[in-house]
């Protein structure tokens, strides 16, 4: 027997449907907030993902050469595909553009509930503005994305990395230094924080101070403690329109300053936010986002960029975990021969039907009415239609309601009106 490669996942047509009405949800928020679908392949150029990330990268990429000696990798991620879309393609567009995606990502990561070597994102990017309206409006659809689905238990962290970087460097902390530490403010490993910063010969005040402000959600605290900067200073009021819209606008209220998400420090620019669903424990992260700069980067002429990408595989985790309800994969009606000779009348009929629109399954097994009647149920059909000989003399069949047992007799002529 073949076994599935580690840290990928089969879907059943069950989880298919509940995937897809996710999706739809998704997909009808994104276009609620007048953003346009886009894809792009499944694998690109390695140097596309080392450009933005760096060598070490690679470690985690699925890498490797084509035939003709290419150097390719899976994606990891869709943000520098889009930004390569745009660059190429979408340059010349009106701004600001608004496009989203649902795509897979492979990432060799170590497999464990919530985290898979291929999993789904759905994201989006913003190209073309960074006033606090679009940023707010941003924040405000990756909120109302997973709200829409049905999640009712989610935190709202939002940072901003130009703010943590004066942090760093009012308590002196080279670059080495912070690269350090980056991955311990990630983890909220604060008492190793506490100790790594001991090392480096930093005063205990500083520390106790630097600590503090990495962890309150108080705006007020953050402006005293780095006042004296100007572009922080520029990038605190801002933050503070957008919390202005985010509340009175856009009436999301349930948000926390969190100045401890770090992200990738070398690309992002100034706001950063990141969405939880605390019930699912170490991978509780659904959705992570902010302002960047890829784009000269990448070869085009810089405009603002600001995107956010959700783990679709962990929103539904964590829709399961809330016990969400799903509507159930189902059929409007199946039909039914009662023996050969209406074999080809049912086919005609099922037909008629599916041209009239509705999702209709026939007796492919010649098993005789009790049975199909059974398999029916098992389709969670909601009707039957039951083509036998009599009836059929007067152009007729039988109707019959899955759910009530009722049935009529009902002309042919008549049936796709009388179904619902
Ligand atoms: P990132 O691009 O790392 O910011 O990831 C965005 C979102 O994708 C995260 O918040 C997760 O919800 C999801 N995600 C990232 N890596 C994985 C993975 N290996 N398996 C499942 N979901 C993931």
């Amino acid at each position: 027997m073949f076994k599935i490669p580690r840290g990928t996942r089969d879907f059943t047509p069950d989880e298919m449907h509940k995937r897809r009405y996710i999706e739809n949800s998704m997909r009808n928020t994104f276009q609620t907030f007048g953003y346009r679908e886009i894809q792009t392949p499944m694998f690109e150029n390695l140097e596309l993902f080392t450009a933005k990330s760096g060598e070490t990268i690679i470690e985690e990429l699925y890498a490797f050469k084509d035939k003709s000696g290419r150097d390719l990798a899976l994606r990891p991620e869709l943000t520098a595909p889009v930004i390569r879309l745009y660059v190429d393609k979408l340059q010349m567009k009106p701004k600001p553009l608004k496009l989203f995606y649902f795509g897979s990502c492979f990432r060799y990561d170590r497999p464990q509930k919530g985290r898979y070597r291929e999993f789904t994102q759905a994201g989006c990017e913003l190209i073309g503005t960074d006033t606090p309206e679009a940023y707010a409006e941003l924040i405000a659809l990756a909120y109302t994305l997973l709200k829409n689905v049905g999640l009712k238990n989610i935190k709202l962290n939002i940072g901003n990395l130009t703010v943590l970087s004066t942090i760093f460097k009012k308590i002196g902390l080279t670059k080495d230094q912070q690269r350090y530490i980056i991955p311990l403010i990630d983890k909220a490993l604060f008492e190793e924080l506490y100790s790594a910063l001991q090392d480096f010969n930093i005063k205990n005040t500083k520390i106790t101070d630097f600590l503090e402000i990495l962890q309150t959600s108080d705006l007020e605290k953050i402006k005293k403690y780095i006042m004296e900067d100007e572009t922080v200073s520029k990038e605190l009021d801002k933050l503070e329109e957008i919390f202005d819209l985010l509340n009175n606008c856009f009436k999301i209220k349930n948000y926390q300053i969190k100045m401890s998400i770090v992200r990738g420090l070398d690309y992002y620019t100034g706001l950063v936010f990141e969405i939880e669903a605390p019930m699912l424990g170490a991978e509780k992260q659904l959705c992570g986002g902010g302002a960047y700069e890829l784009i000269s980067l990448f070869g085009g002429k810089d405009t603002p960029t600001a995107g956010f990408a959700v783990g679709f595989d962990r929103t539904i985790l964590a829709l399961e975990t809330e016990g969400q309800e799903f509507p159930l994969p189902g059929v409007d009606v199946y039909v039914i021969p009662v023996n050969r000779e209406m074999v080809k009348k049912t086919l005609e009929i099922t037909q008629l039907l599916r041209e009239k629109g509705l999702s209709v399954d026939v007796d492919l097994l010649r098993r005789g009415l009790s049975k199909s009647l059974k398999y029916a149920n098992s389709l969670n059909a909601s009707k039957a239609v039951i083509v036998g000989p009599d009836e059929l003399k007067k152009n007729a069949v039988t109707l019959r309601d899955l759910k009530s047992g009722e049935q009529k007799i009902v002309k042919i002529k008549q049936l796709p009106d009388t179904i619902f």
